[in-house]
């Protein structure tokens, strides 16, 4: 055998598929509704306009060795301050480690192979379902995952009893990841009573949880109110570890920013933590790319800028609300026997419609319309042009 000759095509990613799928579609009208990437309504990417001032700014500044220590403390430090509260104990009293990621799925990468190194033999909890590269993650770091009952499909939206009793049913001591908001692909998050529920029952079975936030701001439009899941657990004395990413909330999605952090028990345990994450990325990556965490730590830095990114983030997803309200307005005038209340009860970037993957390939094969197969519609390709020919799409293959 030659070398190389056992190595056979590798299964397509679910996600990424769709756009290959898209391209390669010949007709001129179609929807590509599988990306998760935020667009305008004439469906064009956005570059922020604090991205553009923040890039203005930093145009003059010599990237050196000394700029990418600073950087990288700074960056980190404005991460757990826009995930824990401005003036959380967490960064006054330095019980937090962290490093740059390269985006939301590096720190979920770093996260898992922390994991695995000091508690070999756990599991990951993800929820079911969950954005599907979680599996592959944790997989690849060999770490075992269990899923946690989560969404509904009959009533599309939360099975709280079900994931309290999940919750209750893992062995103390569990690792859980959470989507603090806009969960993908669901669009389901717990309300704020559930969240203190399933905090206190942590508590009780001392489980670690750990926040995937890929989309601060996506679901409420506010930066703050989307953090609430992270701020009620700290406020009952959690300690507990958090993915983020700048890719949807800043548009940075090619720039690959993001973060991984702990909050810890004291200074001491944290400077032990980032020592091993840091030894964890000198041998994944040495170190990070240092152009993306200047402009965001710019951006969160300028109360001017900071307003500004916070004032787009609410155009975005006003423009995202919008969209779902249209969409589901136009379907119940098309006299569907379906409800479709949850279009708008849902939030963030996805509406999980629930339809099957033969309608899935249906309207790819008659209506040119490209979603995943689970049914996942990114509501960022919909647009005031094409809404009302994907509900008359979603009408014909549903009625
Ligand atoms: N986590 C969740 C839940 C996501 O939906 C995504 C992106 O789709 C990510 C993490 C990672 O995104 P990125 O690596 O682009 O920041």
């Amino acid at each position: 055998m030659g070398w190389w000759d056992h190595v056979q095509q590798a299964p397509k990613d679910p996600i990424t598929s769709v756009t290959q799928a898209f391209l390669s579609d010949p007709t001129p009208f179609k929807l590509n509704l599988g990306v998760g990437a935020y667009r305008d309504d004439k469906g064009k990417p956005v570059t922020l306009e604090c991205v553009r001032r923040a890039t203005e700014k930093i145009s003059d500044c010599e990237i050196l060795e000394s700029t990418k220590a600073t950087t990288k403390s700074k960056f980190v430090q404005d991460c757990v301050k826009l995930a824990c509260g401005n003036d959380s104990s967490v960064v006054r009293e330095g019980r937090f480690a962290g490093v740059p990621a390269l985006s939301g799925t590096g720190a979920c990468r770093l996260f898992a192979e922390f994991q695995r190194r000091f508690y070999p033999d756990s599991q990951m909890f993800l929820p079911m379902p969950t954005w599907s590269n979680h599996h592959d993650i944790w997989r690849d770091s060999q770490v075992c995952t269990g899923t946690y009952r989560y969404y509904n499909p009959y009533s599309k939206g939360l099975r709280f009893q079900a994931l309290v009793n999940d919750i209750k049913n893992a062995p103390d001591r569990s690792f859980f990841l959470f989507h603090p908001c806009a969960h993908n692909p669901t669009g389901v998050d717990p309300n704020y009573e559930q969240w203190k529920e399933i905090s206190h029952i942590f508590k009780i079975k001392n489980h670690f949880p750990f926040f995937d936030m890929a989309y601060q701001g996506i679901a409420s439009g506010d930066v703050e109110r989307d953090a609430t899941a992270i701020r009620i657990f700290l406020e009952d004395g959690h300690l507990l570890g958090c993915a983020q990413s700048f890719s949807k909330n800043m548009g940075l999605y090619e720039h690959r920013v993001g973060c991984v952090s702990i909050v810890s028990r004291d200074d001491k345990q944290a400077t032990a933590i980032k020592s091993q994450l840091q030894r964890i990325v000198r041998a994944m990556y040495s170190s990070f790319p240092v152009h993306g965490p200047l402009l965001v730590s710019t951006i969160l830095n300028d109360a001017d800028l900071k307003a500004l990114w916070e004032e787009e983030v609410k155009v975005m997803v006003d423009r995202l609300i919008s969209m779902r309200v249209t969409l589901r307005q136009t379907l119940e005038e098309l006299n569907s026997s379906s409800s479709w209340e949850h279009v708008t009860k849902q939030v963030g970037m996805f509406y999980f419609s629930g339809l099957s993957p033969e309608e899935v390939n249906q309207l790819q094969r008659d209506f040119h319309i490209y979603m995943t197969n689970d049914g996942r519609i990114s509501m960022a390709g919909v647009t005031s042009s094409n809404v009302d020919y994907l509900a008359n799409a979603i009408h014909e293959v549903t009625k």
